[in-house]
C-alpha cells in the first residue's frame, strides 16, 4: 500500500466579518428594545404571536402585524449550557441559554443572565426583560427566585 504524499497546508490570516443587519422593518422591535420593551409580532388576520418577530406572517402569510409587549414571567422548558462558543462569541465568558413559555403563550428564546446553574432547570420561573449592552440593545432572562 503506498503512502499519500503528505498534504501541504497554508494558515490565511484571521478574517473578520461585521454585519450590518437591516433592521428597518423591524424598527419597532428595535425600537421597543431601546426603550425598555421586549416585543413580539401578532398578524392582524390570523392572530398568530412570533418571537422573534417577523414582517411577514408564517401561518397565513398576511404582511400587516402589531407588536405586542412580551416580557414578564414564564417557565423554562428547555435549556443549555454553552461551553464550546462559536467564533463570533470567544471574547464572552461560557454562558446559558433558555426556551421558555411566557404567560403569553409565546415561547422565547433568550440568554439567562448571571444565573446560579443549579437554579437552572425545566420548570423553573424567568422574567424576561430589555437589555442594554456595550453591543447594542438585547434581552434577557433572568430566574425568579
Ligand atoms: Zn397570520
Amino acid at each position: 500500500m503506498a503512502l499519500s504524499p503528505p498534504v501541504r497546508r497554508l494558515k490565511s490570516r484571521p478574517i473578520t466579518f461585521v454585519f450590518e443587519l437591516p433592521t428597518e422593518k423591524l424598527k419597532e422591535f428595535w425600537e421597543g428594545l431601546e426603550k425598555g420593551k421586549v416585543y413580539a409580532s401578532k398578524c392582524k388576520k390570523c392572530g398568530s404571536t412570533t418571537f422573534p418577530p417577523v414582517v411577514g406572517c408564517s401561518h397565513c402569510f398576511a404582511q400587516e402585524v402589531e407588536w405586542v409587549d412580551v416580557q414578564g414571567e414564564g417557565v423554562i422548558e428547555t435549556f443549555t449550557h454553552i461551553v464550546i462558543r462559536p467564533a463570533s462569541f470567544q471574547s464572552h465568558p461560557t454562558y446559558t441559554v433558555a426556551v421558555a413559555r411566557m404567560n403569553s403563550g409565546v415561547k422565547v428564546l433568550a440568554w439567562l443572565t448571571s444565573p446560579k446553574l443549579s437554579n437552572v432547570k425545566v420548570g423553573a420561573k424567568v422574567k424576561l426583560a430589555a437589555v442594554q449592552s456595550p453591543d447594542g440593545p438585547s434581552y434577557g432572562f433572568t430566574i425568579v427566585p
